[in-house]
């Protein structure tokens, strides 16, 4: 038999604990510690308010706050090509969707059904940060309410909200990727596929979307450095 087994087992409650320091008097009864809280308590009764009465007051988040995550409508259609980067970067697996293809727009993918489990969404921004359209954002919607498990999941109708109502978050996520990327990549709205394709003029001259890049990384070339950085 193992020698630790015949050791006595101290308890944290039993035992002298040498090193242990002894409460005083006035420690062990309390009250002085309950004045100390009270008086806080007090203090505090006479400081300006910074709670407010929600929901008849709302909390207007700056732009940097992550709420629930929305579809970008974009000229009354989502910019969404069903890339499923989104789907493959959240980490619960809230976000299930479906592609299709249309040959005669020329954004040609699209996704037939699109949905985020909003039971399973954690707000961590992924789907933001991976999606090549801007078309996925995080919104100031925080207050969410459901009572059956089938309400918590949004659909394409719930999930859609027009660029304009969304225009301080893509301006703060220019900003910021940008910053982080900017030099390498001059994040822009205007490098958008899709935003090309539905905005370039020269998406009317019948040029492939292969050709456009190609004189998109052109032009860029031809650029002097100093414009981009
Ligand atoms: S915010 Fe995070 S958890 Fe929620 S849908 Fe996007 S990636 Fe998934
Ligand atoms: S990453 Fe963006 S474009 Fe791709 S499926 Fe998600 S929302 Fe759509």
């Amino acid at each position: 038999m193992p020698d630790n087994l015949e050791q006595p087992v101290t308890t944290a409650l039993g035992g002298d604990h040498s090193g242990e320091r002894k409460l005083k008097f006035l420690e062990r009864i309390y009250l002085p510690e309950i004045f100390k809280a009270l008086w806080y308590t007090l203090k505090q009764m006479f400081q300006p308010k910074f709670t407010m009465l929600y929901p008849e007051e709302r909390f207007d988040p700056p732009a940097i706050f992550r709420g629930r995550p929305v579809l970008v409508e974009d000229d009354g259609q989502e910019r969404c090509v069903a890339c499923g980067l989104c789907a493959r970067a959240c980490p619960p697996l809230a976000i299930s969707m479906q592609a299709s293809e249309i040959s005669d727009d020329p954004k040609e993918r699209y996704p037939t059904f699109f949905e985020i489990n909003m039971l399973r969404c954690i707000y961590c921004g992924y789907c933001e940060d991976v999606c090549p359209e801007e078309a996925i954002v995080m919104s100031k919607d925080y207050d969410l309410v459901f009572t059956t498990r089938e309400e918590a999941v949004y659909d394409k109708s719930r999930l859609l909200q027009p660029k304009e109502e969304l225009k301080e978050r893509l301006d703060y996520l220019r900003e910021y990727k940008n910053r982080q990327f900017g030099k390498f990549w001059n994040f822009d709205e205007s490098n958008n596929i899709h935003s090309v394709r539905n905005r370039d003029k020269r998406w009317e001259t019948s040029l492939s979307l292969v050709e456009m890049i190609e004189e998109q990384r052109k032009e860029g070339n031809q650029q002097p450095d100093q414009e981009r950085t």
